[in-house]
Formats: structure tokens, sequence, C-alpha cells
């Protein structure tokens, strides 16, 4: 790889190590900031804006005022009756002055840049646990495709190194963009979250039209990754036989299909939106049951039995 090319830039909002879920073995999974879509159900909104983001965490606010001290914007204030800063987003320019004095970790920071080297010399500190487990790389998000320069980057530098490359995409997006990517990676784990355009729409923001034709083109690609359908399962969204009925029809269109997942609705981000000053917007949604995610598995299951059909999720649904 060229000196540029390791010297190019990506915007991060984290590194996670040791990840058994997204993909084979231990996974080391670079999360990209900035995704096209505005999924209602969202478990890391923190990861949707391509700019870097400051959250707040009131409950661990000592209400000390080192981060009013240090913010050149004013754009901070300790709120009398509270005792806790409070912060005029519109006033913040996200330098992470005051992240940097908090001593209650109150103040979080979503995003930084870094070079293709920095992140695979994280990368390769997992590399003798790669592999012993099989495992290797995940480039998740946000949308990687998004920064498809960058993920192409990091995906070739991981394969040359006999490290195992995985992507987590929505496929959203220009086709060139994912085309860069293929040549370096072994496995597409694809959302397919509604078959329905209208639906798929009404709680994405966008129609699902380029990310059927996509997933087409992946799959006639003669890069073509082995491919992993993902459906985040959220009940009265997609759950509907009518819909995994569709799901299963288009996996049948699919060659390199290694198998379907689905990854039921959580809330585990909800503390995400909290700290963004975001509405969580799926706060009607029961949580679901074992119960409910054993059904709709063995219903898909009574309609393919061929295709290799998993849960995601920490239920033990069969
Ligand atoms: S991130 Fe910077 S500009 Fe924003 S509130 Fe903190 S110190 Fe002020
Ligand atoms: S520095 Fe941290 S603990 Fe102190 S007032 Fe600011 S946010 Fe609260």
């Amino acid at each position: 790889m060229t000196e540029n090319q390791l010297n190019l830039t990506g915007n991060i909002l984290r590194i996670e190590r040791s990840s058994i879920h997204d993909g084979s073995g231990l996974r080391t999974v670079v999360f990209l900031k900035g995704c096209p879509l505005s999924c209602s159900w969202c478990s890391t909104p923190e990861s949707r804006n391509f700019e870097f983001e400051k959250g707040f965490a009131a409950e661990l606010c000592l209400g000390c005022g080192k981060c009013a001290a240090v913010c050149k914007n004013n754009a901070i204030y300790i709120d009398p009756d509270n005792k806790a800063a409070v912060t005029d987003r519109n006033m913040c320019s996200c330098c992470f002055n005051c992240a940097n004095v908090c001593p209650s970790n109150a103040v979080k920071i979503y995003g930084k840049t870094m070079t293709v080297s920095e992140v695979m010399d994280e990368i390769k500190k997992d590399e003798i646990f790669f592999y012993h487990s099989g495992g290797g790389i995940t480039l998740g998000g946000g949308e990687p495709i998004n920064q498809s320069d960058f993920s192409a980057a990091l995906l070739r530098e991981s394969r040359l190194l006999g490290i195992n490359t995985a992507l987590e995409s929505c496929l959203y997006g220009n086709y060139q963009n994912i085309e860069k990517l293929l040549p370096w990676l072994d496995t597409l784990y694809a959302d397919l979250k509604h078959m329905d355009y209208g639906m798929h729409k009404k709680w994405t923001g966008e129609d699902n039209s380029l990310i059927l034709e996509n997933l087409a083109k992946v799959n006639q690609s003669e890069y073509s990754p082995q491919i992993v359908i993902r459906v985040p399962l959220v009940p009265g969204f997609n759950d509907s036989d009518e819909n995994m009925l569709a799901t299963l029809q288009f996996c049948k269109g699919l060659n390199n299909l290694k198998g379907l997942e689905l990854l039921p609705y959580h809330r585990l981000g909800i503390d995400s939106y909290r700290y963004l000053g975001l509405d969580y917007r799926c706060g009607e949604i029961p949580p679901p049951t074992a119960e409910w995610l054993s059904n709709r598995i063995s219903f898909l299951k009574e309609h393919n039995s061929e295709l290799v059909i998993s849960s995601g999720s920490g239920f033990n649904a069969k």
C-alpha cells in the first residue's frame, strides 16, 4: 500500500475489540461516523451524523464548572437549580476541550479522525486472536460505504496481512463506492429492513429500491463476497408473515448467500439519545420476547428449510 493510502483519514466513532457478534471468531469492529438512513429504532444514534458530536450524561455531572471555564465559545453554564452543566448546542463547535477536563466522564466525545495507518495499528494488536478464533476485522457504523476510499484501504491492508474481512452495510449509496470494497471483502452483512417500498421509506427515511438494486449488483459481481442478510426485526414494522415471505423470496435470488440473521429490536441505545438531546421514536414498541423471536424463526424455517437462519441476539431461540 502506498504512503498516500496509509495516510488517508476517516471519521471514526469507535473501535471495539473482541466482538463475537459481527462475523466469525473474534472481531475488531471499526465503527465509522455517518449514515444516510435514519432508522426509527437505531441503537447507535451517535453514529448517524458524519460530523463529530458532543454527548452529555447529566446524571454524572458534578456541577464543578471546569467545562464552562475552558469553553472558548461560552456554550456552557451551570444551572444553579440542578447544579449541572447545560450546553447550548448551537454555540458548541465540538472542540471537546470540555471533555478533556471533565472529572466524571459526563461529557462524551462522539467521533475522531484517524488515518488508515492508525486504525491498522489497532487492528494488528489482535492478529493472534484472529488467527486462533478464525476472526478478523469488521467495518460497521454508521455506513462504511460513505467513506469508501478509507474503508477500501482498511479492507485491502487487512487482506494483505491475511486478516479476514467483513462489512456491515445498509447498501444505500452509489454502487461505485460499494464496488471499490468488494475485491477485499470476505463477507458482506447486508441489512434488509423491509421489502415494501413505502414501509421502508416511512421507517428509515428512504425507500428500498437503491438497496435492492445494489444488493443484486453485488450478487452479480465477479468479486461477490459471501452474503449474510441481516434483518433488524422490529415488532409491528417488519415481522409480518408477508414481509418474511417476501424476504425469503428475495434471498432465493442470491447465489452467494450464506445465511439469514434476525437481529431483534432492543433499547440498548436509549441513553445515547438522551446524551445527544434527541427524542427516542420507538418508545411505544414493547421489548420483544424470546417466544416471539422463536416463532418468527420457526415460521421462516417452515418456508425454507435449507437456508441457515439464526438470531444475532442474546436469546437462544432456534
Ligand atoms: S465541545 Fe468545545 S465548544 Fe462545545 S461545549 Fe465543549 S468546550 Fe465548548
Ligand atoms: S466538567 Fe464535567 S462534571 Fe464538571 S460541570 Fe462540566 S460536565 Fe459537569
